[in-house]
């Protein structure tokens, strides 16, 4: 079984050749956690999920690691603790946030039917390997410390006569360009525009660790260093996969390569970089502001997971994805009906056809319609295992079918308009009112919850009990 991947750094599909077949080793950058993860989050998370699969496949279960981390430091983090929990010190605010956002993700990807990785590291769980990445990049030269900071110097990177990358290489960006473009306001401690935050003091009340570089005050690590740091400790120096969202090409993954290979004199950090593309939504990028913001939470009200699952994989990860309506009937229809056929049927072997559209570099799309031809051609057998391997029929057709009458018993119109009548009664002071809604609401099943959105004003969110 021959696997081709498409690789960002040499733009080119190769064969993937693993430096030890017996431990293949893939990392994927995780989560911020401050918040219910949208369905743009849920990309990578079943793109590597599948490749995480494939590659279990080929090289057997106990012969794959694959690293997922949890961003748990983070500017975004800390005011969102701040504004949910005013009364309580912000440490302790913060641990809350983490860990009430995780335990979301961890329910919302299960969801979706993604493994859990074999390891999620957490950011400040690994404080210590910064620190020891930091001290070794100041000795090499490609850092320095300056008014409480340490900060990575992509021009001593690029101008060591060495067997190191050059900086750009990945984004395909030339240092000389990004110094010309610079802006005009640079931090007065940085010595050059393009020297990007290895570590930096924090504010008071803010999460804070023992500093490198003899550093006095305490501070705290900037992004791309988590990674580096969780990387290394967990896969070692270098190693065979790296993904993401193609957002994180520029700087998170440049800045990446330039604090591994420069810490440990090496030519690359992984074999091969991967990054899907962006999800859109009805056309339109999704934003807050333009109300087409849509949580895994949300959509799974309406939407058992895999159906979620199968409308991502329908498009190639290297593409833009449009998520619909339209489209999500459809995936759930195709699976309706695969259900039927396929669940309760015991699995022989995927068939070649879908298991050869996965080794060329993912080909979901095909394999999609690998699946159709295993029903046109009713092999259930196959079609069962071939689900199997791309991590679906979780359920047996029964629980299929009981699943979707349940869904179909709850209005979310009929619940966003009880709703609305709460807050109504509440914002009267008409108490009695508003919990007689929320007891009739808890009745039919559904659990409501009263928070604050982003931009800080009262939201009631609810799901099924
Ligand atoms: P974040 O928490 O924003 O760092 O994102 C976590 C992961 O989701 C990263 O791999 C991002 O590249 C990815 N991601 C964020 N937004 C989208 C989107 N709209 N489409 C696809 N991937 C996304
Ligand atoms: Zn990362």
């Amino acid at each position: 079984m021959e696997l081709r991947l498409y690789d960002t750094l040499s733009r080119e599909k190769r064969t993937f050749v693993p430096l030890d077949a017996k431990n293949v080793r893939m990392y994927v950058c995780g989560p911020t956690v401050y918040d219910f993860a949208h369905i743009g989050n849920a990309r990578p998370v079943i793109v590597f999920d599948v490749l995480f699969r494939l590659l279990r496949h080929i090289y057997g279960e106990a012969h794959v690691k694959y690293v997922r981390n949890i961003t748990d430091v983070d500017d975004k983090i800390n005011d969102r603790a701040a504004r949910d929990f005013p009364g309580l010190p912000l440490n302790e605010a913060i641990r809350k946030v983490t860990e009430q956002t995780g335990k979301q993700f961890h329910a919302d990807v299960d969801a979706l039917g993604a493994l859990r990785p074999s390891v999620e590291p957490r950011a400040t769980e690994h404080i210590g390997e910064m620190r020891e990445i930091i001290e070794r990049l100041i000795k090499g030269g490609f850092a320095y410390a300056a008014e409480d900071h340490v900060l990575f110097s992509p021009q001593a990177m690029n101008a060591a006569n060495s067997t190191l990358p050059r900086y750009g290489a990945l984004s395909k960006r030339s240092l000389d360009e990004m110094i010309a473009g610079a802006r005009v306001d640079v931090a007065p401690y940085k010595k050059d525009s393009t020297d990007f935050v290895l570590w930096k003091p924090s504010k008071p009340g803010e999460p804070s660790w023992p500093s490198p570089a003899g550093i006095k005050t305490e501070g705290r690590p900037g992004w791309h260093i988590e990674c580096s740091a969780m990387a290394w400790k967990h896969l070692g120096e270098q190693f065979d996969i790296h993904g993401g969202g193609i957002d994180l090409v520029f700087p998170h993954h440049e800045n990446e390569v330039a604090q591994t290979c420069c810490a440990f004199h090496q030519q690359r950090m992984a074999n091969y970089w991967m990054h899907n593309g962006f999800l859109q939504v009805e056309s339109e990028k999704m934003s807050k502001s333009l109300g087409n913001f849509v949580t895994i939470r949300e959509l799974l009200v309406d939407w058992p997971g895999e159906v979620l699952r199968l409308n991502m994989l329908k498009t190639h990860y290297t593409s833009p994805i449009d998520w619909t309506m339209k489209s999500l009937e459809e995936s759930a229809r195709t699976l309706n009906d695969w259900y039927r056929f396929a669940a309760d049927v015991a699995p022989s072997k995927p068939g070649t056809s879908v298991v050869d559209a996965l080794l060329d570099d993912l080909n979901t799309p095909q394999a999609i319609a690998a699946l159709h031809g295993l029903r046109n051609a009713s092999d259930a057998a196959g079609l069962s295992a071939s689900l199997r391997l791309l991590g679906f029929l979780s359920e047996s057709a029964a629980q299929w079918q009981g699943r979707k009458q349940q869904a179909s018993g709850i209005d979310a119109a009929e619940i966003e308009r009880l709703i609305a009548e709460r807050t109504a009664a509440r914002a009267r002071k008409d108490f009695r009112e508003s919990d007689r809604i929320r007891d009739e609401l808890a009745a039919k099943g559904v659990v409501i919850k009263d928070g604050k959105d982003a931009d800080g004003k009262p939201v009631t969110t609810w799901e099924l009990a």
